[in-house]
């Protein structure tokens, strides 16, 4: 996530948290609802690393689009978790 910059000309600067790269050009103004054009700052991140930064980008795409699945996954060997047969001496609860 990035934090953008927006200026109402009547209210001031007011900021928005968007996925990087998705912020639009112009956002209502919290006071009035007029359009506030963005205002180009100095780049201001999370600070966090790119690995999480796209991680939660995924995680709050999935809350408003989620991917369908259309059946149960597919299972592995016979029944079981393991298709090792070391496995079947394990003790079973
Ligand atoms: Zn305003």
């Amino acid at each position: 996530m990035a934090i953008y910059q927006y200026r109402c000309a009547a209210h001031g600067a007011f900021d928005r948290s968007h996925p990087i790269g998705s912020a639009a050009a112009e956002q209502p103004c919290p006071t009035c609802h007029s359009a506030a054009p963005r205002v180009f700052t100095a780049v201001s991140l999370t600070g966090a690393a790119r690995s999480r930064t796209a991680l939660i980008d995924r995680t709050e795409q999935t809350r408003e689009r989620p991917a369908v699945v259309s059946a149960p996954p597919p299972r592995r060997g016979r029944g079981g978790v393991t298709t090792n047969p070391k496995h079947r001496h394990l003790p079973r609860p």
